[in-house]
């Protein structure tokens, strides 16, 4: 089946429309006319190769909502007209230890398939994802919606920023009687913010920036810091449980490993283009201290994080834009200017 997508054919070309293909849904795949797609910080990065690697025609998006318009003879879990969601993942070697337990994310067989730019036996040879107007995929890795159909672009975040940052908080125990802290305040910590303090944490979210300081506490934050504050920071020192760090550039480790209690952990989920400065052994010794990190979720606990969201009533702080503003959202994302997330309307991929 032929559909319209948008995608780059080099690395400093813009996205455009462009046709590709969807296989035919195959006995154990699902068929989903896409309706959203959220806009993630790895998709600028892979169309325009920032990380090795990347095989164009590129059509990124990993955060996709949509309406199911096909199933396979032996898909059970779905049916035509029900509410769905894919991640990062699409598929997985299914048999080594993290695949058994559901950890398909941190797959030791093949490795886990991306939603775009994996290897696939559909053509162009490798994976497209959710900037197009349906998506093919094995029920393993379709996801079950139960918000109201209301929110459900909001929703569209949830597939990426949302279980980065809920995998740790369980992973790590976050919850009441915990102090939490979330850096940065952008597509991940917002969505870290809300996510703790849902799990009844006491929230502390750091940013840079004072003028976001109200923002955060409307997001559920119960304190604020400014990170630059060296008063600030000190007021805190040795009492955090764990610390969840958001920001995808380079900066010194050593002032939020401070802050936290003795066995505390801080857990990074950005991947900076340039690594951190080595952290210094001195704060982690003294403590019994540790700094891990973290990447996306599980198949299983993605849609424990969406069923918690959907109980709870959490989605993402969303702006909509049309397909061909994909342009003006990078660039305006690059800049931080964006509350928090952008989500493509699809339906405008039919204009395209
Ligand atoms: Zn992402
Ligand atoms: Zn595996």
């Amino acid at each position: 089946m032929s559909i319209k997508a948008y995608g780059a054919t080099a690395a400093d070309a813009p996205l455009l429309p462009i046709d590709i293909t969807r296989r035919e849904p195959g006995p154990h795949d699902v068929q989903i006319d896409i309706l959203y797609c959220g806009v993630c910080h790895s998709d600028l990065h892979q169309v325009r190769s920032e990380w090795a690697g990347t095989l164009y025609p590129c059509v990124p998006g990993h955060e996709i909502v949509g309406r199911v318009s096909a199933v396979g003879a032996h898909v059970s879990s779905f049916s035509s007209g029900d509410l769905v969601g894919v991640g990062c993942m699409v598929d997985s070697c299914q048999s080594c230890p993290s695949c058994d337990e559901s950890l398909e994310n941190y797959c030791t067989g093949s490795g886990f398939v991306g939603t775009y730019n994996g290897p696939s036996d559909d053509a162009p040879g490798h994976t497209l994802g959710g900037y197009s107007q349906s998506i093919v995929v094995s029920e393993k890795f379709v996801l079950h919606i139960r918000h109201d159909e209301k929110d459900l672009a909001a929703v569209a975040p949830l597939l990426c920023a949302g279980i980065t940052t809920y995998s740790p908080l369980k992973h790590w125990n976050v919850g009441p009687g915990k102090k939490v802290g979330i850096v940065g305040i952008g597509g991940l910590g917002h969505m870290g913010v809300k996510l703790a303090h849902a799990l009844g944490a006491h929230v502390v979210a750091f940013t840079t920036s004072p003028d976001k300081k109200q923002a955060a506490l409307d997001l559920g934050a119960d304190e604020v810091v400014v990170s630059r504050n060296d008063d600030e920071m000190a007021a805190h020192a040795g009492s955090f449980d764990f610390i969840l760090n958001t920001v995808a550039a380079s900066h010194n480790l050593d002032p939020f490993v401070g802050l936290l209690k003795r066995d505390g952990t801080l857990c990074l989920v950005g991947v900076p283009e340039h690594p951190h400065p080595s952290p210094t052994a001195f704060n982690l010794v003294f403590g019994r201290k540790a700094i891990a990190g973290s990447l996306i979720g599980g198949i299983a606990e993605t849609q424990e994080m969406l069923d918690f969201c959907a109980e709870k009533g959490i989605t993402s702080d969303i702006e909509m834009i049309r397909i061909d503003e994909i342009e003006d959202a990078y660039a305006r994302m690059l800049k931080g200017d964006v509350k928090y997330r952008f989500v493509i309307d699809s339906k405008t991929l039919a204009d395209a």
